[in-house]
């Protein structure tokens, strides 16, 4: 049985992951420190034989024991507010965390696919996003500690593959929504679902002419597999070109919903991108990759999901650390 290491486990991404590795029949090692992510996104896989969970930091040194033939390493805080409340973490888990990782494939003779994110790109003066483009990074604002950190991992996992021959993969993940998403990380799509749902205003930034790219998480799940599967080492953007404005968003969402409340302006964050599309030219030759779930279903299947959590979780305002978790088992 193939032993693969997912890193951010219990996150958005990295718990589709998992599902998606379980079913193809592989081994699964789960890595998570708990700071953003959520036990009970992988509530349903701890029983499993071929699934192993383990609390820890990768910004400190990572071991497990055996064989390992896959790495994907998806721990990171990944929202806006994240890398305010913690900036430290954001910045060690994509520089130190990586090193101890890439350190790690290399001792297991593993290869290890990194997430990296359009944030690189920053703020872009190119449009749509090419994988060629470098990007229009603000390395000091709010963002930066994310965006650099990033950067700084694909500067590493490139330099490991050129100096070690280290087999990397580097995917560039442009907006992803679906079920699993975190109510209340600030996000765009459960902040909007979030308020609907609890009767709150919707809360626009910025006068909602900034755009996005929206991919649902299935497809993005999709294009990461066969990019790990595929001979790629150079970075490959993986999202979906259809473009929105956030304006246009949040009344998709009003009558997804139906929601009565209203519309309300909030000042724009520093440094939001202005707009964002992904080129997936390369994922379609490489990979024949493209997404295939249209917007209006992608947001009707999240919709279900988070309509169909508990009351409580609506009001949460932080995730349960494990030890919190640990005690309800
Ligand atoms: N946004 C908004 N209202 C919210 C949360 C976010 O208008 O309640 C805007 C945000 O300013 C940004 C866009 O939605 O322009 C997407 O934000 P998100 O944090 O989801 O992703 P990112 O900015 O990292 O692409």
């Amino acid at each position: 049985m193939a032993r693969v290491l997912i890193t951010g486990a219990a996150g958005f991404l990295g718990s589709h992951l998992c599902d998606r590795f379980i079913a193809e029949g592989y081994d699964v090692l789960a890595m998570d420190n708990l700071i953003t992510g959520n036990m009970e996104n992988l509530e349903h896989l701890l029983g499993l034989p071929n699934f192993t969970f383990y609390h820890h930091d990768v910004s400190n040194y990572v071991h497990v024991p055996g064989e390992l033939d896959y790495i994907l390493h998806f721990a990171s805080p990944a929202s806006p507010i994240d890398y305010l409340k913690i900036p430290i973490q954001t910045l060690k888990v994509s520089s130190l965390g990586t090193h101890n990782l890439l350190g790690l494939a290399l001792h297991k003779g593993a290869r290890i696919l990194v997430a990296s994110t359009s944030e690189v790109y920053g703020d872009p003066l190119v449009h749509p996003q090419t994988e060629e483009y470098w990007g229009n990074v603000n390395p000091v604002g709010p963002r930066g500690v994310y965006d650099e950190a990033k950067r700084f991992m694909e500067a590493m996992t490139m330099a490991y593959h050129t100096y070690h021959g280290l087999e990397t993969r580097i995917v560039r993940i442009f907006n992803t929504y679906g079920p699993r998403m975190r109510l209340n990380d600030g996000r765009v799509l459960p902040a909007f679902i979030g308020q609907a749902l609890r009767g709150e205003d919707l809360t626009i930034f910025g006068d909602g002419t900034q755009t996005r790219s929206f991919c649902y998480v299935d497809d993005l799940i999709e294009g990461i597999y066969r990019l790990l599967m595929s001979d790629h080492t150079e970075p490959v953007n993986i999202g979906n070109p259809h473009e929105i404005t956030i304006g246009q968003f949040a009344e998709e969402v009003i009558s997804l919903t139906g929601t009565t409340q209203k519309v309300v302006y909030k000042e724009l964050p520093v440094n939001d991108p202005m707009q964002r599309q992904p080129d997936i030219t390369k994922a379609k030759e490489l990979l024949d990759w493209e997404p295939k779930v249209m917007r209006a279903e992608g947001l009707d299947r999240t919709y279900a999901w988070f309509k169909d959590l508990p009351e409580d979780r609506l009001y949460r305002k932080e995730h349960r650390d494990f030890a919190d978790y640990m005690k309800t088992k």
